[in-house]
């Protein structure tokens, strides 16, 4: 019965390709075609948290043998296949978080500036569409010193993004990118992200306050070691009542193939086997306790949970829900 339909379907498509084409009027009551997706932004209640997530855009990435540093580039393919995605490149998203905790607004990350991809640095606007003002956010807490979570600190002429926020920076990414022998031992790779990291914070480096690993640094807001990815990748907890999500950061990035394989390592987790232990342990953790996670570079809005399946994981996205 399916194959029956199917072939009739196929048949008739066959059949309409093979027809000249028809010249069809465009209706007089047709509105244009807007051409651009509408703004990234979702939002729900954690508690008495409220927390929305703001999209800045994404970047593309080539899928070559360096990407996954131990997979076949046939294995790397075959997932994404699996996964309905295109297997030459990869969209890789950059999501953000604010957290209205009822007394303090925190943004967590601040994407790219619109200064890594043409088709990023929408963070701004997007938190206007959201109804939310760049000037009442009152913290950033950075969780760790790339470029797509930093350089939408400032704005492209050199002026703070979020005037009225005191900036929180993990204590061990601020030893690493900004010592002068690290920046000058680092391999060519990775000299563009020092001079980001130098960039972004020298500027403002007195109003900077460091963190250390599973502090509360802002009331409900727990850092959690997750390192690997770089020397001082950070994780949070943001809690209110019985309620929690699991801010992953980058963790993993893209869950079709990170989080179904996390014994796999991406090219940018600086220590691989560490960034993987991190993984594995913030997953089971998610898993065990059956946690809503945030992951900075998964699909829009980047929420939902992560299911064991065997020795690999799950990512389940959340439904949208016009309730928050
Ligand atoms: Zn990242």
């Amino acid at each position: 019965m399916t194959e029956l339909t199917r072939r009739a379907a196929f048949g008739a498509l066959a059949a309409t390709a093979a027809l000249p084409a028809l010249k069809i009027a465009p209706a007089a009551a047709a509105a244009p075609a807007a051409g651009r997706q509408v703004p990234g932004i979702y939002r729900y209640k954690i508690g008495e948290f409220e927390v929305t997530a703001i999209n800045d855009g994404v970047g593309s990435r080539p899928v070559d043998e360096s990407f996954v540093k131990n997979a076949s580039l046939d294995d790397v393919k075959a997932a994404l296949e699996t996964a309905f995605l295109p297997t030459d490149k990869l969209a890789i998203p950059y999501t953000q978080l604010i957290v209205n905790t009822g007394h303090r607004v925190v943004l967590i990350d601040t994407g790219t500036g619109g200064q890594l991809s043409p088709t990023a640095g929408h963070l701004v606007e997007n938190m206007e569409a959201a109804g939310l003002d760049n000037k009442a956010v009152d913290a950033v807490v950075i969780s760790h010193f790339h470029g797509d979570h930093i350089m939408g600190l400032m704005t492209k002429d050199g002026k703070k993004a979020f005037p009225n926020a005191e900036v929180m920076v993990p204590e061990a990414e601020w030893a690493y990118w900004m010592d002068e022998g690290e920046a000058s031992r680092a391999p060519e790779g990775r000299k563009g992200a020092f001079a980001a990291a130098r960039k972004i914070f020298q500027p403002i480096a007195k109003d900077i306050a460091q963190y250390g690993a599973e502090k509360e640094i802002v009331p409900g807001i727990t850092s959690i070691a997750a390192y690997g990815h770089t020397p001082g990748h950070m994780a949070f907890r943001v809690a209110s009542g019985a309620d929690q999500v699991l801010v992953l950061s980058d963790t993993s990035n893209h869950p079709a193939l990170f989080v179904r394989n996390p014994g796999w390592h991406v090219t940018f987790d600086m220590d691989a086997a560490t960034a993987e232990e991190s993984r594995r342990t913030l997953f089971d953790m998610a898993a065990a306790d059956r946690l809503r996670v945030q992951g900075y570079h998964f699909p829009f809005p980047a929420t939902g949970h992560i299911a064991k399946a065997g020795d690999k994981y799950d990512f389940v996205p959340a439904f949208w829900n016009p309730a928050i």
